[in-house]
């Protein structure tokens, strides 16, 4: 399942970060004769207010023409903002600085937030094109706010007095996060230094490319090709025309071809009879960009590790992971690493138990072998459909869309009183979107709620959450939020309505957790309000969310079959839940194996260059990883590290699960509809957002820091 935000928090903060002159599209101007430009400025609707109901955009008015000349004008607002900012005669204060630079940017704000949401949920060959184009603009932009020296001195400044400012906490926390922002771009560095950073970077760009595009090429290029029809048993008639299909493509008709692109290798592995072809497959995909030819990753992630360890102490951190964390609840590696301690042990003990089980299958069919590596996927499905066998559509016809739907929203009434109201005429950018506005118990109006369920073309796959605008307090002008949940659900069909797998189902429930960090925000700041809360803290409230579907008391009031109208039998409930719980020392054990391999790399306080397979096959060594299992990413694979955006951060993923199952213990302790639960959750947590540091507002909410314990016995790890 992909769960996860896209929160416009990045864009947010870089763009609050924001400003100075330099990164004018001139480009687009001159392209263009005078009167051309004047006459889209004039009719430009990003320009003027909406003047629709809630403000909402007024979609049918956006061209795509418009984007390019919009963000041209906001760019070039905030830089005005910022220079009047720093000429601003007087001496600098936290309300004409700090404050002053949080509130700029808001047509940039509403500009982005449009786009960035349509090039996801309704995108065309056009908006691509215009998005590489922006994405420069607004780099050079962010850049120039950041790396402007003038401002810098400023916010240092304010900074400088900030104990004998009487701020809030919030206030408190907006200046520091504005203050420790400017540092980590560089700002306290001098001119040999920021030249020695802007060469860093530039080397990084290139070797983390560099590893994307050997991954790519070694994904490619490896394949098992099968001519004898009976190596096929065990595969389905699906998985069988599939590789016939791919055979085809390749110049093998009337052969099988299997690669190692997930759809191929994972059937395979999972269900294929033969070993050695398994083992084959297997081979291919771990060995990836670790083969010595051109193509070979070790050398480049041994440099990439390097080179951050040097910018990082450039920076005057003594590790990547150091830099990295410290804008995260964990903070330091220290505490990460004393997290996975926490859960290793056991994880790992019930992976041994998994694999005995194994053994005991292959002993039984008198297979002469240890259980490997590559057995794992297939003993493992053997085990699965032994003890719990679900059919999905036994499950689907209880889980259909709309009363799913209605689940969710009784859900949230029953626990924050709000209401939903659905309207039909408001505007919206495809036919598939549904409006609904969310008042609280007495009435007063939350905000809007956007819900695009189905799957089309034009719409990236995966499940999210975004806001068009976010809730924010700006000079006294209170902005309602518009928040959407976008999904990739199957239409109706002629026969039945929309119906949903369990975890579908699930996934519904996930996303509107997020909806409502979005929508029952209270707070002041534009960038600390939502879901702009530490990578390692946002997916918690959407966690949590799911455990409510669950429960038999919320799913008598939903899970209703479509047409019968019998609730679904409890029995199916508990096999569902069972089967959620199996494999789980497996899945445990290979996600942390990932991370601890990410974290050794980027804990290195020192730039020499590793042997990388010496310095995995340590790290995995020390750490008692056993010969069946493997990291779900090797180091020479690991793009995610290497050349996404998380290094240093695989963590996150277990460590908002520990704070979500912990705080859905509350409610089991409480009553999972206990309302001063509820509302010290919504206080707390939901409507604080990042306007305070995220364990503090733990600990209002739980009265304790959260333990691991809730998150062994979801995972089935402990009972
Ligand atoms: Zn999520």
């Amino acid at each position: 399942m992909n769960k996860f935000t896209l929160a416009p928090v990045s864009l947010a903060l870089a763009l609050a970060l924001t400003g100075c002159n330099s990164s004018e599209n001139k480009e687009s101007k001159t392209a263009e004769p005078a009167a051309q430009v004047e006459k889209v400025m004039l009719a430009n609707p990003f320009f003027a207010p909406w003047g629709t109901p809630h403000e909402i955009p007024d979609f049918a008015k956006i061209k795509n023409e418009h984007y390019i000349p919009a963000f041209d004008k906001a760019i070039k607002e905030q830089q005005q903002e910022i220079a009047a900012i720093i000429a601003n005669v007087e001496a600098p204060t936290f309300a004409n600085t700090i404050e002053a630079i949080e509130f700029s940017g808001n047509l940039l704000d509403s500009v982005a937030g449009v786009f960035y949401n349509l090039t996801s949920a309704e995108t065309n060959d056009e908006m691509k094109a215009i998005a590489k184009k922006v994405s420069p603009m607004l780099s050079a932009h962010s850049d120039d706010i950041s790396l402007n020296a003038e401002l810098f001195k400023r916010v240092d400044a304010v900074y400088q007095q900030k104990s004998s400012l009487n701020l809030t906490t919030a206030q408190a926390k907006l200046l520091e996060d504005s203050y420790v922002g400017f540092v980590r771009s560089g700002a306290k560095l001098n001119e040999q230094q920021k030249e020695q950073i802007r060469k860093l970077n530039s080397q990084l760009s290139d070797l983390t490319l560099k590893f994307g595009d050997n991954l790519l090429a070694e994904t490619n290029s490896f394949e098992i090709v099968i001519a004898n029809k009976a190596k096929l048993a065990g595969l389905s008639q699906s998985v069988i025309e599939a590789a016939a299909a791919t055979a085809t493509e390749r110049g093998q008709d009337g052969k099988w071809v299997f690669t190692t692109h997930r759809p191929s290798i994972t059937p395979f592995t999972k269900y294929a009879d033969d070993r050695e072809l398994r083992k084959a497959l297997y081979l291919g995909y771990t060995n990836r960009a670790s083969n010595g030819n051109e193509f070979d990753n070790k050398k480049v992630l041994a440099e990439i590790a390097s080179l951050r360890v040097q910018k990082a102490q450039l920076m005057g951190y003594k590790s990547h992971a150091h830099f990295v964390l410290e804008e995260r609840v964990a903070k330091t590696p220290a505490a990460v690493y004393e997290l996975l301690n926490k859960i290793w042990p056991t994880a790992l003990a019930k992976a041994k138990v998994e694999v005995a089980d194994m053994q005991k299958v292959v002993d039984s069919e008198g297979g002469n072998f240890k259980v490997a590596a590559w057995d794992y996927p297939y003993y493992a499905e053997k085990i699965r459909k032994a003890r719990y066998d679900i059919d999905e559509e036994q499950t689907r016809p209880y889980f259909a869309l709309e009363s799913t739907l209605q689940g969710v929203f009784k859900t949230a009434q029953k626990l924050y009183g709000i209401t939903v109201k659905e309207r039909t005429d408001l505007p919206t950018y495809h036919d598939d979107v549904r409006t609904f506005e969310i008042y609280e118990a007495d009435g007063t109006y939350i905000g809007l709620f956007l819900a695009d369920h189905y799957v089309r073309p034009g719409k990236r796959g995966g499940a999210w959450m975004n806001s068009y605008r976010k809730q924010y307090n700006m000079n006294g002008t209170d902005s309602t939020p518009i928040i959407v949940n976008v999904l990739n659900y199957p239409r109706p069909t002629a026969s039945e309505p929309a119906l949903l797998t369990f975890d579908q189902a699930s996934t519904l429930f996930h996303e509107f957790g997020h909806a409502l960090h979005g929508l029952l925000s209270d707070g002041k700041y534009r960038s600390q309000t939502g879901t702009s809360t530490p990578r390692d803290f946002v997916e918690f409230p959407s966690q949590v969310m799911e455990n409510w579907m669950l429960q038999p008391e919320v799913l008598a009031m939903f899970a209703k079959h479509y047409q019968t109208g019998e609730v679904i039998p409890q029995q199916l409930v508990d096999k569902i839940q069972a089967a959620s719980k199996f494999n789980q020392g497996f899945a445990t054990t290979e996600y942390m194996a990932a991370t601890l391999l990410d974290l050794n790399w980027h804990s290195l306080e020192d730039a020499a260059i590793r042997d990388s397979e010496k310095f995995e096959q340590q790290a995995l060594k020390e750490w008692g990883l056993i010969d069946e299992i493997d990291p779900r990413y090797r180091s020479t694979y690991f793009a995610h590290i290497f050349s996404g955006g998380y290094s240093a951060g695989y963590y996150s993923y277990i460590w908002s699960d520990v704070f979500g199952a912990d705080a859905f213990a509350a409610f089991e302790e409480n009553g999972i509809f206990d309302a001063n639960t509820a509302k010290a959750f919504r206080t707390h947590i939901l409507s604080a957002g990042g306007s305070e540091n995220a364990l503090s507002l733990y600990r209002k909410f739980r009265g304790k820091d959260a333990s691991i314990e809730p998150l062994l016995r979801s995972r089935g790890l402990k009972d």
